[in-house]
């Protein structure tokens, strides 16, 4: 009887049903579920292709944004789709302790070999999320296994964002995700970001960084002796509102970490895979960290997968007697998953056959000529661009830069504009940016920005 009910008054269009059997069970991530009435559609969607996204009513969205950055070569891949379904075909799983297989073993190497060069070590995980866990872990860890157990706390930059799990959280500096859960979490010592938008009147962003690794030295001045590891974002801060800093940064960043003897963790988990114009951010700046966290894009965006490369000098720290109890334990019942492991080494395929990294240098320069009149805009300020990552604010001033009050929520009217025009821009407050896979076009590109111009004046007007 309910059923019939229910059939009876289920509405006509296939999405209206699905969003309302959806929203009868499903708990979604980074969302106030409330505001799905008729505020914000839910939007089912039933396929992907290249760029696309298709809806279960028909209708077309241009990922803008890659979901949420992974999405490196389209959706529904056919190469990376083919690995899944073969690799699925001959074995799904395996526990990966005491036991491996063919496709870890060949993506571990393949990872090493394109990897800044120092890394020596794999160790794989489900999520960005836990590859940060596992970093940090392994870093208390091997000061623990080298007798400095003294060595106990993180620094990590203001505005940063290394995943929601409690340790990645410790270390992210965004209130909005963090505050609530503040008595849970570890206390990192918080150093100033290089963002560039920080600057003062003719200031480069190099000499931001400069200043800012003067801040960096006198915490380590006072910290060294208790910090395990610095961890950063390379390049950009993504989740914090897309905020770039110079190469210079991270190159004089090393060398404090080498001057005070603490580690280096580079958080690549969004820029990593040729997002910032070259394959990982760090080689921008010519140096390796201790840890390099990589995910999303590791699958091309098609399975949860991460890693984390690490040095021979921290792998042999863990060596050792059975009964010293020094070996990293820390497990997850689905590592080096052979179907994600599949998928990966087809996405690395792909990087190594078709010219990826130059494509996206064309792409990158014609989204960056198709923003520049948005310069002139009275409501936006900030445009900013690293490789395929362009981002701008939308303010209700922009000579004083002076933001809309939050309550305004500009930003999502220019979200509600996007999705009527056929295009997934989800911006971070009044940030707006875009992240596109890499299959885009260039004349998708100039549709995405064109429809992002109109978004603007609606948003602001
Ligand atoms: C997305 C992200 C994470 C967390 O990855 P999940 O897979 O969402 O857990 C960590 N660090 C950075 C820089 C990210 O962008």
């Amino acid at each position: 009887m309910a059923a019939i009910i229910a059939s009876m008054s289920e509405p006509k269009s296939c999405n209206a049903a699905l969003a309302a059997r959806d929203l009868r069970v499903n708990w979604h991530p980074c969302t106030q579920m409330r505001e799905h009435d008729a505020r914000l559609p839910m939007i089912p969607i039933r396929h992907g292709e290249g760029a696309w996204l298709i809806d279960a009513d028909g209708r077309r969205y241009l990922d803008c944004i890659s979901s949420w950055w992974s999405n490196l070569f389209g959706h529904a891949n056919p190469r990376i789709a083919a690995a899944i379904a073969e690799q699925a075909a001959k074995l799904n799983h395996v526990m990966f302790a005491g036991f491996t297989h063919e496709p870890a073993i060949r993506l571990a190497e393949e990872l090493l070999r394109i990897a800044p060069p120092g890394l020596a070590r794999a160790f794989f995980a489900g999520d960005g999320a836990s590859a940060v866990e596992i970093a940090l872990k392994m870093s208390f860890h091997y000061w623990h296994n080298v007798g400095r157990c003294e060595r106990t706390r993180f620094i990590s930059l203001m505005n940063a964002y290394h995943g929601e799990t409690l340790g990645a959280l410790s270390v992210s500096d965004l209130p909005l995700y963090r505050a609530v859960y503040a008595p849970l979490l570890l206390q990192p010592i918080i150093a100033p970001s290089p963002d560039w938008l920080d600057c003062e009147p003719n200031e480069s962003a190099e000499e931001v960084a400069i200043r800012r690794l003067q801040d960096l030295r006198e915490i380590l001045e006072r910290h060294a002796h208790e910090t395990c590891a610095v961890i950063v974002e390379p390049l950009v801060q993504c989740s914090g509102g897309m905020r770039m800093h110079s190469p210079g940064y991270l190159t004089g960043l090393r060398k404090l970490c080498d001057e005070y003897e603490v580690h280096l963790i580079a958080d690549e988990i969004a820029v990593g895979f040729g997002r910032t114009g070259t394959m990982f951010a760090c080689e921008q700046a010519n140096v390796t960290p201790d840890f390099l966290c990589l995910s999303k894009g590791l699958t091309g965006g098609a399975l949860a997968m991460s890693a984390v490369l690490t040095t021979d000098r921290v792998y042999e720290a863990f060596l050792g007697d059975y009964a010293a109890n020094n070996a990293f334990l820390h497990s997850h019942t689905f590592s080096g998953n052979p179907i994600a492991c599949a998928a990966a080494l087809a996405t690395l395929a792909i990087f190594r056959e078709e010219p990826v990294l130059e494509n996206n240098r064309l792409l990158a320069a014609r989204l960056a000529e198709r923003i520049a009149p948005l310069c002139d805009h009275p409501h936006v300020s900030g445009i900013r661009q690293t490789g395929l990552i362009a981002a701008m604010d939308l303010v209700a001033d922009r000579k004083t830069r002076t933001p809309y009050p939050p309550a305004q929520r500009r930003g999502l009217r220019f979200y509600l504009h996007g999705l009527q025009k056929g295009m997934l821009l989800r911006p971070l407050g009044d940030t707006i940016y875009f992240i596109p896979p890499y299959c885009i076009t260039t004349d998708e590109i100039d549709r995405m920005v064109d429809t992002a111009t109109e978004g603007i004046s609606a948003a602001t007007g």
